[in-house]
Order: structure tokens, then C-alpha cells, then sequence
């Protein structure tokens, strides 16, 4: 196998589960050394151990919030001094807050926004600055179908990704010429930790979940390794004509009309 990330460094955000979790192994085992980082500080102290030992590249587990910009700043700074510099920016922290609109809870905008928009922003800035001084950077951000396609009762996540994909256009354009290059990916539904809680939360999750699958044009929900291929295609030079656009992985569901 030919390594397509040799000698770049990545950080992921997210990376403690599901797509950001595959995408750390995916990129580790394509040459790049990374830093993972996560709320949850066992997650990517684990994946970091189990990463460095089976592929021999530098793993950095780093524990932040990236709703607090000071913070984000603070890991991005060791992640930078530890890695040497910063090739790769995948932003995939994420979380799921779907509501009626006239039903959000306190703080239910805030947190969505922050986390799934403003979140990426903090990281996106954090990274610029030493991305700009080399010339040099791609950033990933993982949007979502939510952010092309509605689902009544999913508010206000649709808003928080619509924008994200914005964000990932308007950066792109504000960089393009200073070797920056800024994408995103929008995938449908993922077997992942967050889509197995949304299922369980279901009166009869095995009903659901089938009843998902029967949704998708090929009849089968997707993997996290099917996005981490994608991201890892666009996070390397094989792409380096792709900037502020949008990758759809979905099974086709997003083009389809009626069933
Ligand atoms: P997941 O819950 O399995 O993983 C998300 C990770 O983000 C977790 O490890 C969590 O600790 C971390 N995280 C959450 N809030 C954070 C914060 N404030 N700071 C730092 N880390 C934080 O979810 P997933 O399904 O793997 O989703 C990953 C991304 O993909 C999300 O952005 C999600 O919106 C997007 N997405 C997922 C699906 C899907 O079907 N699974 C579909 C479309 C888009």
C-alpha cells in the first residue's frame, strides 16, 4: 500500500468516537502523525496508545472542549510545538440536538451552534495562523445531509451544519490563494456511537433501524470507513484542486425524488 499521507501531520477533532475515530486510524495508517482530540480524555488516550502501536506514527491525545476558544488555542499550540507544524485540520466534533422548534429547551441553540458551528471556527482559527506561515493547509470539515436536506424535528442541527457548510465556502474562497484549501464532506447516516443512542432512543430501535436502512436507495446504512476514505482523499495532495466545496456520502438518498 502506498502511503497517501507520508510526513503530514493531522490534527482531528472528535476523534475519541465514531467517524472521527476512523478517520484518526485511516490517516495513521496512511503515514500522517496526528493529534486527537476530544472532550473525553480516556477515548483519545486509548486510540492515541492503540495508534502509535500498530502503525508506528506519533499520536497525540489532547482532552478539549471546542466550544472554549482559549483552550482550543492552548492544545493547538502544544499540538503544533509536539507535531513540528500543521498539514491537516479535520473538524468532526459534533452533536446531535434535534427538536421541535417550538420545543427547545434552554441552551439547546446555544449548544448545538456552538459546538457544531462556532466550535469548528475556534479550531479553523486556531490553525490559520501557522498554516498561512507555511503556505500550506487542508482543512475537513464534517458537515452533514442536515446541511443540504430537511428532516422535520431535527432543529436546530440543520442550522448549525447549513452554516458549517458555509463557513467551509467562505474560508476556501478567503484562502485559496495562499495554499489553503478548505472542503467538507456531508454524509447520510452512520453506524456510529451517536447514531446507535439515537436508535436506542426509538420506542423500537431494530424497527428503526430497518426502516432507515429501506430508506436509502442501496438499502444499507453507511460506515465510518466509508467517510474516513473520503476525508482522507480530500486532507491530501491527490485533491489539491477540490477547495470550498461539499462531498455528499449518502447512498444517493439525498437525490431521491420519491421511493
Ligand atoms: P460520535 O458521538 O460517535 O462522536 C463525536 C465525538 O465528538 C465524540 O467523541 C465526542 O466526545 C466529541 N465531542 C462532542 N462535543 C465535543 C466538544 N464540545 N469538544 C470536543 N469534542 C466533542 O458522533 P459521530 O456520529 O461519529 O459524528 C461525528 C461527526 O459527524 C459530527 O460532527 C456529526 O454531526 C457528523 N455526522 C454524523 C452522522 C451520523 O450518521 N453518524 C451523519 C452526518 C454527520
Amino acid at each position: 500500500m502506498q502511503p497517501r499521507l507520508q510526513h503530514k501531520t493531522a490534527l482531528i477533532t472528535g476523534a475519541g468516537s465514531g467517524i472521527g475515530s476512523a478517520i484518526a486510524e485511516l490517516f495513521a495508517r496512511h503515514g500522517a502523525d496526528l493529534a486527537l482530540l476530544d472532550l473525553e480524555p480516556d477515548a483519545v488516550e486509548r486510540l492515541a496508545g492503540r495508534l502509535q502501536a500498530s502503525t508506528g506514527q506519533r499520536c497525540l491525545p489532547l482532552q478539549a472542549d471546542v466550544t472554549d476558544a482559549a483552550m482550543v488555542n492552548a492544545r493547538f499550540a502544544r499540538a503544533i510545538d509536539a507535531l513540528g507544524r500543521l498539514d491537516i485540520l479535520v473538524n468532526c466534533a459534533g452533536i446531535n440536538v434535534f427538536r421541535d422548534p417550538l420545543e427547545l429547551q434552554a441552551g439547546d441553540w446555544e449548544r448545538c451552534l456552538d459546538v457544531n458551528l462556532r466550535g469548528a471556527w475556534h479550531c479553523i482559527s486556531a490553525a490559520l495562523p501557522s498554516m498561512l506561515a507555511a503556505g500550506y493547509g487542508h482543512v475537513v470539515n464534517i458537515a452533514s445531509v442536515h446541511g443540504h436536506k430537511i428532516i422535520p424535528g431535527s432543529f436546530p442541527y440543520p442550522v448549525a451544519k447549513h452554516g458549517l457548510i458555509g463557513l467551509t465556502r467562505s474560508l476556501g474562497i478567503e484562502y485559496a490563494g495562499r495554499g489553503i484549501r478548505v472542503n467538507s464532506i456531508s454524509p447520510g447516516l452512520i453506524l456510529t456511537p451517536a447514531a446507535e443512542r439515537y436508535f436506542d432512543s426509538c420506542a423500537d430501535p431494530a424497527a428503526e433501524r430497518l426502516r432507515q436502512a429501506e430508506l436509502l436507495p442501496c438499502k444499507r446504512i453507511g460506515e465510518p470507513s466509508e467517510v474516513a476514505y473520503a476525508a482522507l482523499f480530500l486532507a491530501s495532495d491527490e485533491a489539491r484542486f477540490i477547495n470550498a466545496t461539499d462531498l455528499l456520502i449518502d447512498g444517493g438518498r439525498s437525490q431521491l425524488y420519491h421511493a
